[in-house]
């Protein structure tokens, strides 16, 4: 299995490589140089399988070159230690929870499979892998729990100091063993800055196997493909068409769901659906593509105002934009208006979090202009994990599921570290280089 770089086509790697090393040194993102389509035959038994049994077949046909049946089991099995069940809010309505996971978010599946796969890859080496990450709050919690107790692999999580919620930060901070934290004096960029600083410093690289395991890298961005056949087998089968709607921010999520669709699965329409970070409704809607400085909103885990995975939505559809906006229809949201489908679904009987509430208004909007669809919208986080919005939203007090309320018991347990690069890199020429 051979990837290539968004930046240049004739740049070709290997699995190995492509999942240590994250980004093309061209700064491209890797991608699969063929995808596979699955069976008609496959297709239509979906409905039978369990969701391990789907990802044992759609990880199989895109791994089983450079994976064994033993590998892929063990790699599925480790990932999807949690369901995603498909619940009805309304008539032709679904909303697809991702959120059952240990962090409470869909960036678990990543996570957990990309751990596995780095321990497996590194498996036959003597060295210890390094997973050197910034966070500002979720990313480093789900990073942290997808690589805990992981054989060969170290996580390192950088974190500004007194600017993470007390929940986030207990969530990477209390779980010892291959995790450790470091609590830098400064802010996210200074963490951001010192990771960068050291993937780039040669000594250390020629000490430690650094790697990063950021959401750009395919090792997170592939498994979530799963999650789309497994929702798509559980919608009621008649003659509606089916439209999946994505609360985006990256795009590496909505780009693994047209991965799904690439491979077979007869998904009729995506909509993305954005905050007012809308580089990429306004792009889907005719405009070039324009970055912009990221607006805060109460749906934070998107306020992304360059979206890291654009270049791969392209690539999927071999860089015809016209296709792209065909297939893809975008839409944007203000916090007010957030916070009303919030409220107007929390009295129907469902509570949103801010994420899935802009996830559903774009799907209810596509719905309104096109007849005959059914449509499932991604709820990205469990409304808990986002307690201060929800609550205020709804006027209510939320309980936190036991798995979070536990984190909070936990000891914090991190190592002090100035914002400097020098002292980082002295803390890392200090570690053994194998395992
Ligand atoms: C990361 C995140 C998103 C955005 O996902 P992308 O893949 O970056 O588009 C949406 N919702 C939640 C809760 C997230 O944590």
């Amino acid at each position: 299995m051979k990837f290539f770089s968004t930046n240049n086509p004739g740049h070709q790697v290997d699995l190995v490589e492509a999942v240590i090393k994250g980004l093309a040194p061209d700064q491209g993102l890797y991608m699969p140089m063929k995808v596979p389509v699955l069976s008609n035959e496959l297709l239509n038994k979906l409905p039978q399988m369990t969701f391990h049994e789907i990802g044992y077949e759609v990880i199989g046909a895109l791994f089983s070159t450079a994976l064994s049946q033993g590998q892929i089991k063990e790699l599925v099995d480790h990932t999807l230690t949690f369901d995603a069940p498909l619940v009805k809010v309304e008539e032709d309505v679904y909303a697809l929870e991702l959120f059952h996971g240990p962090t409470l978010a869909f960036k678990d599946f990543g996570a957990r499979f990309c751990s596995k796969l780095m321990s497996m890859l590194m498996a036959k080496s003597d060295q210890k892998v390094r997973v050197l990450v910034a966070t500002s709050g979720d990313t480093g919690s789900a990073v942290a729990n997808g690589f805990l107790e992981v054989d060969g692999v170290e996580v390192i999580i950088l974190f500004p100091k007194g600017k993470v919620s007390e929940l986030q930060e207990k969530q990477f901070t209390t779980l010892g063993r291959n995790i450790t934290a470091l609590e830098v004096d400064g802010v996210f960029d200074d963490c951001q800055r010192m990771v960068k600083e050291a993937f780039l410093d040669a000594e250390l690289n020629e000490k430690l196997l650094l790697t990063s395991a950021n959401s750009i890298n395919v090792a997170r961005w592939i498994p979530q493909c799963l999650y789309y056949f497994y929702a798509f087998s559980r919608l009621p089968k008649n003659d509606k068409k089916v439209a999946f709607a994505v609360p985006s921010g990256n795009f590496g999520n909505i780009a693994a769901g047209i991965l799904a669709q690439r491979m077979g699965l007869p998904i009729a329409q995506f909509v993305a659906a954005t905050n007012v970070n809308k580089v990429v409704p306004d792009y889907l809607n005719g405009a070039d593509f324009q970055t912009m400085a990221s607006i805060a909103t109460i749906s934070n885990s998107m306020d992304v105002g360059n979206p890291s995975n654009f270049p791969r939505l392209l690539a999927l559809y071999g860089g015809d934009e016209q296709a792209l906006r065909d297939n893809v229809k975008g839409y944007f949201y203000t916090d007010e208006e957030t916070v009303e489908v919030m409220q107007e679904v929390y009295r129907a009987g469902y509570t949103l979090d801010p994420h899935g509430a802009v996830g559903y208004k774009g799907l209810m909007d596509f719905m309104a202009e096109n007849d005959n669809f059914q449509g499932v919208f991604l709820e990205t986080a469990h409304p808990g994990k986002f307690r201060e919005t929800v609550e205020n939203a709804l006027d209510l007090t939320l309980t936190l599921p036991g798995r979070l309320a536990a984190f909070m018991d936990g000891e914090k347990k991190v190592h002090a570290m100035g914002n400097d690069f020098k002292e980082f890199k002295g803390y890392l020429m200090r570690l053994d280089r194998i395992i």
